[in-house]
């Protein structure tokens, strides 16, 4: 009876986080109310949240040449703040575009500044994939490079770090701790928490302490790293309840062994889902093989005009949220951390059966 979510988000959350979530909801750490009734002023909220940025901290074994920050607004609310806060007046920051949220970064950096676009892989039916670097026509003077390491909607996701002169920019919002990574690769992370961390609307920048204190005169404070880090993400009232429940997942993949042990159970996950695509005629996958998502996998059913049978049955039987973003179609599951293998499992088990009753 077992209900598998596969939202690309807001998605599933680790049902222990949620249980312990709904264990502590009126009465957390004994005060006799919510964790979101109490002020993040107070000592409890100030130790609960500086212990999440410390296991966020040690999962991804961030140095402290690194700020972490817990900002307002979300994935998109980045993509105006990173411009802002590092690119000056009448600058240039290069942009990688692999896919929507890509595009989406580069739209929101014009109003700021020149968004040179140095690599654009639109939509290519079957053979999704990524502009190899030594093709990027990089600027000689950008403040920053933009890229998105997994696109959400494409189910298109980077297998490198690129190499570049400027800071490297990444918008981890879909796979932020799912596999590992070298934070010193890095100028900046950014993540909206809504997939690997917890709620929507919160987001998580990790960003090197040198880029900070560049920001426009006009950058709303809010939104100011230099601002924020001095004041430990508490300039104005946080996302306080996103971040109580971000730090119960960072706990959660303390438990699960971290990073490291957390990647692999992925990497099973995307090769059980992938494997099963692939040896079936009835669906199709269309990413290049090396580049595909290992968090948002997008397919396709050979009779398109199976798709609504598909989605109807396979919410019936427990496997929820399965219709392809609008703009490419078909179908997607986002596999997350959160989700166990036996989600998939289920998945693989109702695909093999609908593709026998309709093919
Ligand atoms: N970037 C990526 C890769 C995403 O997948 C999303 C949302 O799905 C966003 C940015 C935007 O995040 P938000 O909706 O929190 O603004």
């Amino acid at each position: 009876n077992s209900i598998f979510n596969f939202c690309a988000g807001p998605a599933m959350l680790p049902r222990e986080v949620m249980q312990q979530a709904q264990q502590e909801f009126l009465d957390w750490q004994g005060l006799g109310c919510s964790v979101m009734e109490v002020s993040h002023r107070s000592p409890e909220y100030i130790a609960m949240a500086k212990e999440a940025e410390q296991d966020l901290r040690e999962l991804l074994s961030i140095s402290d040449d690194y700020a972490v920050l817990f900002m307002h607004a979300g994935g998109r609310g980045q993509f105006f703040s990173i411009p802002m806060n590092l690119m000056p007046q009448g600058g240039v920051a290069d942009h990688v575009v692999t896919g929507s949220w890509s595009r989406g970064a580069v739209k929101e950096c014009q109003k700021y500044g020149q968004a040179k676009v140095v690599t654009d892989i639109t939509y290519q039916g079957n053979n999704r994939g990524i502009a190899p670097q030594s093709e990027w026509q990089l600027s000689d003077n950008a403040a920053y490079l933009h890229y998105c390491p997994n696109e959400t909607v494409e189910g298109v996701e980077f297998d490198y770090v690129p190499q570049v002169d400027a800071p490297l920019v990444a918008d981890m919002s879909s796979c932020i701790l799912s596999r590992q990574i070298n934070v010193n690769d890095f100028g900046l992370i950014y993540a909206g928490a809504q997939k690997n961390i917890g709620p929507s609307g919160l987001a998580i920048v990790i960003v090197r302490k040198d880029l900070l204190g560049k920001a426009r005169s006009d950058t709303p404070s809010i939104f100011d790293y230099q601002q924020q880090f001095k004041l430990d993400s508490m300039l104005n009232t946080p996302p306080t309840y996103a971040w109580y429940l971000a730090g119960l997942v960072f706990k959660w993949l303390k438990a699960q062994g971290g990073v490291a042990a957390v990647e692999e159970k992925n990497i099973a996950k995307a090769k059980l889902l992938y494997d099963f695509i692939d040896e079936c005629d009835f669906y199709e996958n269309r990413v290049v093989k090396h580049y595909r998502s290992r968090m948002n996998v997008p397919f396709y059913l050979a009779d398109e005009a199976l798709n609504d049978k598909f989605l109807q049955e396979s919410k019936q039987a427990g496997l929820l949220a399965l219709k392809g973003h609008r703009m490419v179609g078909g179908m997607r599951a986002s596999i997350y951390n959160a989700m166990p293998i036996e989600g998939v499992k289920a998945l693989t088990q109702f695909m093999a059966d609908f593709a026998k009753k309709n093919g």
